[in-house]
């Protein structure tokens, strides 16, 4: 079995992944850790709950061990992009924790945020840097910052980053980076664009895959219920009030649906609070930490919004609408049975939905279980 200790990594590292409680690597982590520590540009296949964001932070952490300098004003020595400002925070923490026995720092530059604090943060330089590609744009036209010093390069969620579409930003930013650079991609599917981009901008790239193309984990257990648009509110409501329901998300496909929908769990005298684009960063802050510290219990979000969104113990994933781009489904249903739990996805498909069901279907190449007593009215 490997360990941590036989995929090469420096006993700082070693020590804090002991503190952190991890047993083993996970299939993600034993496949892409020896293949960058070998200097390789990497392509890794895999969903959020894999243990991806370890997997590339953990050997960027052993390389600037291994070649200590220091960062010069206004540049960074890693470039980690991301789609969202929430993954982004989660890649920052992630990096802190994983690094708590190797001197380093971390800026985060996301969208949302006030920019004086990122252009102090990045007046001295830093060793990482966690940005949106929006954000990061904007300070390089500034000049706040410059690529010229990076040496490492991580793609979280690139299927993500190009369904936002942050690809234009992305060429560019690539593109500014001179010199030699080692970079890793991270993405749960493959569409032809990431694959191009790849093609672009990676060397020789190792690449592993744990997701089965776009194959949603087996611990989860799936099912659909065919009902009418206008059942849904009370099926979705006998669904929460299931004992055995510790902690779910409910997706819509808008904002406005998922405001309607919280309001109505309010009042059905449910724990839920809502999560999307419309919300201020502060506010989406505080019902994120107040759904993981457990004084809500269901967190109602558009697809956008929940991306990388990185809550242990979420028993039950709810569709309250199927999504229409069926990679959407694989992303929204992984955010149960992660860390080796089991769990629960309940899609409520409706007469107009059947299109999209049967596109999720074909994407993951199963007959999602049909279940018809729920429908019964
Ligand atoms: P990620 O796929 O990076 O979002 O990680 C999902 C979760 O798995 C996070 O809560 C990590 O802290 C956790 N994790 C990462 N690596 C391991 C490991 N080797 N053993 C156990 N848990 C892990």
């Amino acid at each position: 079995m490997t360990n941590f200790t036989d995929l090469g990594l420096a006993e700082p590292l070693i020590q804090a992944i002991e503190t952190m409680g991890y047993e083993k690597p996970t299939p993600i982590q034993a496949a892409v850790i020896p293949a960058f520590l070998d200097g390789r540009d990497v392509i890794g296949i895999a969903q959020t709950g894999t243990g991806k964001t370890a997997a590339y932070v953990l050997p960027m952490l052993h390389a600037l061990e291994e070649r200590p300098s220091r960062p010069s004003p206004k540049r960074c020595r890693v470039l980690i992009l991301a789609p969202t400002r929430e993954l982004a925070g989660q890649i920052a923490d992630n990096i802190r924790s994983h690094g708590r026995n190797i001197r380093h720092s971390v800026a985060l530059i996301v969208g949302g945020a006030r920019p004086g604090p990122q252009i102090k943060a990045m007046a001295r330089g830093v060793d990482f840097l966690v940005a949106t590609p929006g954000r990061l744009m904007d300070h390089m036209e500034t000049g706040v910052l410059s690529l010229d010093d990076v040496e490492m390069v991580a793609l979280d969620e690139a299927d993500q980053m190009l369904d936002m579409g942050f690809l234009p930003p992305i060429r560019h930013i690539l593109g500014s980076i001179k010199g030699k650079r080692q970079t890793v991609l991270l993405s749960a599917t493959m569409p032809r664009q990431i694959r191009q981009l790849a093609n672009e901008f990676l060397h020789k790239p190792a690449e592993v895959s744990v997701s089965e193309g776009a194959k949603p984990i087996e611990r989860i257990a799936q099912h659909v219920l065919h009902i009418e648009a206008g059942a849904k509110r009370r099926v979705l409501t006998d669904i929460l009030r299931d004992p055995e329901l510790e902690r779910a998300i409910v997706f819509t496909r808008t904002k406005r649906g998922a405001d309607r929908v919280q309001l109505h769990l309010e009042k059905a005298g449910l724990r839920a609070e809502a999560i999307h684009g419309n919300r201020s960063q502060s506010q989406r802050d505080r019902t994120l930490s107040r759904f993981k510290g457990g004084r809500v219990n269901v967190l109602v979000a558009t697809d956008v919004a929940a991306r990388g969104i990185d809550v242990d113990d979420v028993s039950h994933v709810i569709n309250f609408e199927l999504p229409n781009v069926p990679e959407s489904y694989v992303h929204r249903i992984g955010r149960t049975a992660r860390a080796g739990k089991a769990g629960v996805a309940i899609s409520l498909c409706d007469r107009t939905e059947r299109a999209y069901l049967r596109d999720i279907e074909r994407l993951i190449s199963t007959c999602l279980l049909y279940t018809s007593d729920a429908a019964d009215e």
